[in-house]
């Protein structure tokens, strides 16, 4: 049967060609489909007036032609139903089983795809989409035969119509017979879009190769005499095919080559079949005794298989008349491949199937579909023929049906952040398929995604647990890296600037003049912003600062002018009360002398007659448990830093420089003392109170474990009332 035959199929043939190649096929399956296709599109014409069931009984004979299964050929009879009848995915499935019912589904889903986006570089995607989307590899043998039938029965549709459907099969549909080796499907295809694309070319290379016909016979024949005279001599049994080359291909090579049609002259492909691998080596010598061979155009596919499992020797020779003719010498077995290729290993050979121990088939698939993976058991994949063609892949579409490439396990961060860092800082959720998801959504093969943003998103940490693209992550840490720079460089300035206080020294002044920057650099900074940096993640001490700016005269009495300096001025500015009540940060509030409760300790407010609002700690025995009614709760406010006092009690050895080795202390730990009070118990216990600054809880906790390890004191308190 001709393959480009373009006549009514009969059902009967279909079973005829299935039982010829495989004689225990299951033939009720094929014909219960047939009764089945012919009930529900009864009534239906095509645009060529015929019914509409010439076209799945079409598509089987195509199918059959390839000598697939049972399955294939059924669904090429049903893969319609679906999609253009009143049939549902469950009224197959109840008919046919879950097998044939998944099959047709697969090649509905495809046939929905639209293909809107004009631009080139998104066919990849659209034939990876579509490797994708067919698990089964039989969904996408049942769609390209499907869309060859279309091809050939084209010539009814409206101009526009061909047009699209013609480019959407030389973009897509002919690179995937390729891909999966199908050559005579591709050229078919290529054929049959280009004679609708470019009418007036198509017709003008038709012609010439009409005019030359008898001409180009003569000298085939005469190729042909020459060579099947050598290998009869040889006594080498052979098959030896002149074929004429198909128009598309001329039309590309006049094109690539800017050729004249009259400048071709290897219009025809020899191509010389024979029985064993030996044979074809022996053979191309034998050739190449008879004719010259041009330089640099011998390949070796025999032992460097393409990677669609293409095997061949090819090799340009100077023929008769000094016409370069093109020669591929292969096996028989090597031209079913050529030919077929994947289908020929998935067609039944003498009344088998393919069997997972087909390892070739395994590499095969790995090879074509760019299998990226390492397989443990390259037998898992081939298990019910069912294929997982991109396992890491997700392929989804832009609104504006752009297909988009993701990991496996993506979700709409990644998506926003693909188009734009913007969109994914500020990426709120996403529509997918016209419905509302969360962040956390994992894209599907075949979603259409839309990203809703809101100016006042921002990222977090917990953003990073849902991305798998490097872009998303890299683009989210930076982000969480400059906000964690930022809060460092506003908590060392802050730092510096009540270092700096204390010494009645105005940052912003230093900081213009540049007195900042150059310390910054003695200390191999780049800016004082990285100094900052330091000094708020705590890595470099804020004194470096202070070391620099205050002479060292001045710098040997810090304390008494630190301690004048407090007892002068007022401990905190006018309206910052460092506490909030009932989440209010401008009340009048005192701190209770019974407790003392520091930043950092668990606080409430007690409202006090004419006093505003009192602050004790949560556990101080003195709070007044009268009238709860007069309690508020209370808690800090980290955004108005305190300095407070404290007091300090402790036991110590009585002997001398006690008193200076725990004034070290506390300068060292940046706390001031206001007060200290010694005094000798007996000779050789000493007891000292001091009144000193502290900003929190754990800055006084840092001065007592610091006091503790002073030797010669035995025992160090904080002192509740002052
Ligand atoms: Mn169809």
């Amino acid at each position: 049967m001709e393959r480009t035959d373009n006549r009514i199929v009969r059902f009967g043939e279909i079973l005829d060609m299935v039982k010829s190649y495989y004689q225990d096929a299951d033939l009720d399956l094929i014909r219960a489909a047939y009764v089945y296709s012919a009930r529900v599109h009864q009534g239906q014409t095509r645009m060529s007036g015929e019914p509409y069931l010439t076209h799945p009984v079409a598509v089987a004979a195509i199918l059959a032609q390839m000598k697939l299964d049972e399955a294939s050929v059924a669904t090429g009879l049903l893969h319609d139903t679906v999609e253009d009848t009143l049939s549902t995915f469950e009224d197959i499935e109840s008919y046919f089983g879950t097998e044939i019912a998944t099959l047709v589904d697969g090649v509905t889903k495809i046939s929905k795809i639209a293909f809107q986006s004009k631009e080139e570089r998104q066919a990849e995607n659209f034939r990876k989409m579509i490797l994708a989307m067919s698990r089964d590899i039989r969904v996408l043998l049942v769609k390209l035969a499907d869309r060859l039938h279309n091809m050939r029965t084209l010539t009814h549709m409206p101009r526009e119509a061909q047009v699209r459907i013609s480019r959407e099969t030389m973009e897509i549909y002919a690179p995937l017979a390729a891909r999966l080796g199908i050559y005579w499907m591709r050229t078919t295809l290529e054929e049959l879009a280009f004679k609708y694309l470019e009418p007036d070319r198509y017709e003008f290379i038709l012609k010439r190769l009409e005019e030359s016909v008898e001409e180009r016979e003569k000298y085939v024949n005469e190729v042909l005499t020459v060579i099947t005279d050598k290998l009869e001599k040889e006594n080498i049994n052979t098959i030896i095919k002149g074929r004429n080359k198909d128009i598309y291909s001329i039309h590309r090579k006049m094109l690539s080559q800017r050729l004249e049609f009259e400048q071709l002259h290897d219009l025809t492909a020899f191509r010389i079949i024979l029985d064993s691998v030996s044979e074809c080596y022996t053979v191309l010598g034998l050739i190449h005794a008879i004719w010259r061979p041009v330089p640099g155009r011998f390949k070796d596919y025999l032992a460097m298989p393409k990677s669609n499992g293409y095997q061949s020797l090819h090799t340009t020779v100077i023929g008769p008349e000094g016409h370069r003719i093109e020669i591929q010498i292969r096996t028989h077995e090597m031209d079913l491949i050529a030919e077929e290729g994947i289908a020929a290993h998935w067609s039944y050979k003498e009344g088998k199937s393919v069997t997972p121990e087909d390892t070739r088939v395994v590499n095969w698939l790995r090879q074509m579909m760019e299998w990226q993976q390492d397989l443990d058991d390259p037998r898992e994949f081939l298990e019910n023929v069912r294929v997982d063609l991109y396992p890491d892949e997700v392929y989804v579409f832009t609104p504006k049906g752009d297909v988009k490439e993701f990991p496996r396990g993506s979700t709409p961060l990644d998506f926003a952040y693909s188009i734009h860092t913007e969109v994914g800082q500020s990426c709120i959720g996403a529509r997918v398929n016209g419905k509302m998801v969360s962040l956390k959504y994992e894209l599907t093969t075949g979603d259409t995604i839309e990203i809703i943003t809101s100016t006042h998103q921002k990222p977090s940490k917990d953003w990073l647990k849902h991305v798998k693209t490097g872009r998303a992550r890299t683009k989210i840490r930076h982000y969480l890296l400059s906000q964690e720079r930022e809060k460092a460089i506003e908590q060392g300035r802050e730092t510096v600037e009540r270092e700096l206080r204390k010494w009645r020294i105005d940052l912003n002044r230093v900081e213009k003049e540049g007195a900042i920057l150059k310390i910054a650099q003695e200390f191999n900074f780049k800016t004082e912003l990285d100094l900052y940096v330091a000094i708020g993640h705590g890595r470099q001490s804020a004194k470096i600062i202070v070391t620099r700016l205050v002479p060292l005269s001045e710098r040997e009495q810090p304390k008494t002018l630190a301690l004048e300096e407090k007892l002068n001025t007022p401990r905190r500015p006018k309206g910052k009360s460092g506490v909030k009540v009932q989440g209010l940060s401008d009340m009048l509030v005192h701190f209770a002398r019974c407790c003392n409760p520091l930043p950092g300790d668990s606080i409430l407010g007690f409202i006090t007659r004419g006093r505003g609002v009192t602050i004790h700690k949560t556990d101080c025995a003195n709070l007044p448990d009268s009238d709860p009614k007069r309690i508020l709760e209370a808690s800090w406010d980290d955004s108005q830093p305190l300095q407070r006092t404290v007091k300090i009690g402790l036991l110590s050895d009585n002997k001398p420089g006690m008193l200076a080795a725990v004034s070290g202390v506390f300068t060292s730990n940046d706390s001031n003392i206001i007060q200290a009070n010694v005094s000798s118990i007996d000779d050789t216990n000493a007891r000292g109170v001091f009144l000193v600054g502290v900003r929190n809880v754990e800055h006084l906790t840092r001065i007592i474990n610091a006091l503790k390890k002073v030797k010669g004191i035995r025992e160090v308190e904080r002192l509740g009332t002052i």
